[in-house]
């Protein structure tokens, strides 16, 4: 791998933190980076100058071919809680953490290669991403940033010209990750299981200096990841988002949504709604998101224990009465979030009834989430409904209710990223045509804009187009 002199000033304050966090480790070169996507708006607001990104010697950092000057790249170590059993050593096994930059207004971003080769965390996988995951992640964490949730973003994303191989071969590529650190719930977990708690403590003002520098202690850190949280998962609700494999190592301390696998956006709206092939007991489910982030959330709080001070049993009680505050917060999010989607700002403790009325009816009718709700703001919510009459009743009591229009228009997308949107986006990426991703993602990156000629990426899937399974396949 050669050195290149990039315009980029990074930082590294994570490296710094010293041995056990982390292992040193390069991303491994590919055969013939290509350019499928490189993110400029992101650019710019992180300080990057877009157009060395977009010249070779951009193209070949983003594909893990030159280390640039002043990176110091590694791979993260945490462990983490997948479905529920404990893994004690996960870690960034296909993922090299390049280094930090600071942006114009201060915020400090981590840059990240994903799909880079394999390191010492990589176990028996090959360190590499295909095409697939790769375009999914492009598009819906990008989708999720212009409509406002916290999220990694995405940087840039090449192809390898190798292929990777998932069953069959497949094109490589590599997704260049940006967040505003990498930090997970089972970053803490990998200290405290091995005891660590010099390591565990270090972590912990790391975090809150860099996330939470209101907080104080170990228990405000606690407070602040639980309370944003809250408002991450209400909006994934909001939204009909199912992230997939809400594992503790998949939840970032940040509050930002992280570790785009199988995930999906409902079409149909039912709330045991499942896409992942590999969640078999709907552990995972679009309703079951609120009380998954509740048990990661104890993770996370019984591992902070030991920085809690010597009175371990005043320590464990602060803990629980932390997390047993996700719910209310959750709530207060929630009916703030579903209420301006009925266009009410200012929502009153009886709207909850409302909301949950409607969701019924439109579980009932297997009604389409993204247009139901935003033909609340345009009309023509019944016309999805095959027989409209429960939600004609229901239409009643909501126009007694006032709705502004305009506050519902600006909670509810016109567009998601349809999963088979999102597949059609791929198979055609497949054979080297980038045209429906560029499109898919120019349109869902303006979610609430009700351009004509995108009218068509609003509509469900036919007959035969709906993507029931969604697969880890990384
Ligand atoms: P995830 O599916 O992102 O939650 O990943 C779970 C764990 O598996 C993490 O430690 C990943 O780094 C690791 N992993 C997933 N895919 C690969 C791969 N292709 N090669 C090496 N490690 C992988
Ligand atoms: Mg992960």
């Amino acid at each position: 791998m050669t050195q290149s002199h990039a315009p980029i000033a990074f930082d590294n304050s994570y490296a710094r933190l010293g041995p056990g966090f982390f292992a040193r480790t390069a991303p491994t070169p590919v055969a013939q980076p290509g350019r499928i996507a490189l993110n400029r708006p992101l650019a710019e607001r992180l300080g990057l100058d877009a157009d060395w990104l977009d010249s070779d010697a951009g193209l070949a950092m983003l594909a893990g071919n030159a280390s640039p000057q002043g990176a110091d790249p590694i791979a993260q170590a945490y462990a983490g809680h997948q479905f529920g059993g404990l893994s004690p050593q996960l870690g960034d096994g296909r993922a090299v953490l390049l280094g930090e930059v600071v942006a114009p207004d201060g915020a400090r971003f981590d840059i990240q290669l994903k799909g880079s080769g394999p390191t010492p965390f990589s176990r028996r996988g090959d360190g590499r991403a295909w095409l697939g995951p790769v375009l999914r992640e492009y598009a819906v964490s990008e989708f999720m940033a212009a409509a406002g949730v916290p999220t990694t973003r995405a940087l840039a994303a090449v192809t390898t010209g190798e292929p990777v191989w998932r069953e069959t071969a497949l094109p490589g590529a590599v997704l260049t990750r940006v967040a505003s650190s990498h930090i997970r719930v089972g970053t803490f977990e990998y200290f405290a299981i091995r005891g660590d708690i010099d390591r565990l403590r270090t972590l912990a003002d790391h975090v809150i200096a860099r996330h939470y520098p209101d907080a104080g202690d170990a228990l405000g850190m606690l407070r602040g990841v639980i309370a944003r949280q809250a408002e991450t998962v209400a909006q994934w609700m909001a939204l009909g988002f199912i992230h997939g494999v809400m594992n503790t190592d998949n939840m970032a301390v940040s509050g930002e949504t992280i570790d785009y696998g199988p995930c999906a956006f409902m079409d149909a709206y039912h709330p045991d709604t499942v896409f992942s092939s590999i969640d078999r007991g709907g552990r995972y489910a679009w309703a079951e998101q609120p009380q998954v982030a509740v048990w990661n959330l104890a993770q996370l709080a019984s591992c902070l224990i030991p920085l809690m001070g010597d009175d371990t049993d005043r320590a464990v009680a602060q803990a629980t009465e932390a997390v047993h505050g996700f719910p209310a917060l959750y709530q207060a999010a929630w009916l703030r979030r579903f209420a301006a989607k009925l266009g009410l700002a200012n929502p009153r403790s009886d709207d909850r009834a409302l909301v949950e009325r409607l969701l019924t009816i439109m579980a009932n009718a297997r009604a389409d989430f993204t247009r139901t709700f935003r033909g609340l703001a345009t009309g023509e919510a019944a016309a999805g409904f095959t027989d409209p009459a429960p939600y004609r009743a229901w239409e009643r009591d909501w126009q007694a209710r006032r709705p502004d229009l305009a506050v519902a228009a600006a909670a509810n997308p016109a567009r998601i990223p349809r999963n088979h949107r999102i597949q059609a986006a791929i198979d055609a990426g497949v054979t080297g045509d980038f045209t429906p991703f560029h499109r898919l993602v120019a349109a869902t990156g303006a979610p609430f804009d009700d351009r004509a000629d995108w009218r068509d990426l609003s509509q469900p899937p036919g007959d035969g187009e709906a993507v029931r399974v969604t697969y880890c396949g990384t």
